[in-house]
């Protein structure tokens, strides 16, 4: 498949070139390419000062971010998650041994519902993992307070939310550590990347040491850890990303709202909001499909948009408990989550960011439009 012909959800935004390349050029001369390089740290700084937090850890991923987060932790037993996420969050605690515990979602933002959190807590629940789904922060006050009073630890994956803030406070500054994911497909990249951001200085010293093997010093190795660190060309794309972010914000914005206006009055379609008070990355383009006020169902939105070469989405379609592991080792987990069940099967993720011009997205509002509107054929839905 010539996925250039293709408009795809998750195509990488990019920053200046020519900088990049002479960033490369310098780590080839400089013969530093891992293991902590000056631009992995110049990096790490530009990070932590763009949130305002202590501590910005580079990482080969959000994945390994994440398990690493939890070793350092201390995390065991159950951990409540939402299962409205990708299946990274979940995978990371079960590739530990730590059973995730599935949590539903609150419908109207899409993020873990913190009311049915506390049912979920046993004995060996030990944390909670929120995740801000679309850049957009969980309810943090309350998620906090019950940890606060159940003694849990509290971390967020925060892999969506990099430039977005919560109560007008940056994401990556809650919890006890955020991770971000710098994946081509995120917001910013670093190819592949991903940062832990916290406060704690004696966390942040011992996640250090847990993603170099668990070396103190020459020689000396005084933890348990594997090999999680950023190479120095990765940090080099993150730097150079970093240095366009107020410009893919401006695109991804204009794409948002040009999807917006060129939805309205679509019966059955929504495109979800984002609160113009906080600080927004605009990076996903989410409509929401109502059956029973649209037309065409959900799954032939998808397909007729496939049709003309317009990789949209199902996130996180089917639901992280209808995954395996999951689906065999938690066949009941389904009752608990009625609201991610509904909205799973009513999401589309739409192509944005650089790659996707403005006629663009006129051309997939269009074909949105029609599709929606049209009378249902079952000759169309084989
Ligand atoms: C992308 C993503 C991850 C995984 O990030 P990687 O950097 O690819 O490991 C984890 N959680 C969520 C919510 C994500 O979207």
């Amino acid at each position: 498949m010539d996925t250039t012909k293709h408009l795809h959800v998750g195509r990488p935004n990019l920053g200046n070139r020519e900088r990049f390349l002479e960033r490369v050029n310098e780590i080839l001369d400089r013969r530093w390419l891992t293991n902590h390089g000056p631009v992995v740290q110049e990096f790490e700084s530009k990070v932590a000062d763009f949130l305002g937090v202590k501590h910005a850890i580079a990482m080969c991923n959000a994945t390994a971010a994440i398990e690493i987060a939890c070793r350092a932790l201390g995390l065991k037993g159950e951990v409540i998650v939402p299962s409205y996420t990708f299946v990274a969050t979940p995978h990371a605690l079960q590739w530990q041994e730590i059973t995730p515990v599935f949590c539903d979602m609150d419908p109207v933002t899409h993020n873990i519902d913190p009311t049915k959190i506390e049912r979920l807590i046993t004995p060996r629940t030990t944390g909670i993992i929120g995740v801000h789904v679309w850049g957009r922060g969980c309810k943090t006050e309350a998620i906090e307070e019950i940890s606060t009073r159940r003694n849990l630890k509290v971390m967020y994956d925060a892999s969506h939310g990099f430039g977005c803030s919560k109560g007008g406070r940056m994401i990556g500054t809650f919890g006890e550590c955020e991770v971000f994911s710098f994946h081509a497909t995120k917001f910013i990249n670093c190819l592949e990347g991903g940062v832990v951001t916290l406060n704690n200085d004696d966390l942040a010293y011992r996640m250090r040491m847990m993603t170099n093997f668990g070396f103190t010093g020459y020689d000396q190795v005084e933890y348990l850890g594997i090999n999680g660190k950023m190479n120095e060309i990765s940090a080099a794309m993150g730097l150079t990303n970093l240095e366009a972010v107020n410009d893919i914000i401006a695109v991804n914005r204009q794409n948002y709202e040009a999807y917006r206006s060129g939805l309205t009055d679509v019966p059955g379609i929504s495109v979800i909001k984002y609160d113009p008070a906080e600080r927004n990355n605009y990076q996903y383009v989410v409509i929401e499909v109502d059956p029973e006020r649209c037309r065409r169902s959900r799954d032939d939105i998808v397909k007729t948009l496939h049709a003309e070469n317009i990789i949209a989405r199902k996130y996180f379609w089917p639901g992280c408990h209808n995954m395996e592991p999951y689906r065999s080792l938690q066949p009941n987990a389904g009752l608990l989550l009625s609201e991610t069940e509904r909205i799973a099967a009513r999401v589309i993720v739409l192509p944005t960011g650089q790659a996707v011009a403005k006629e663009a997205v006129s051309r997939i509002c269009e074909i949105i439009r029609k599709a929606a509107m049209a009378e249902h054929r079952t000759a169309n839905n084989k």
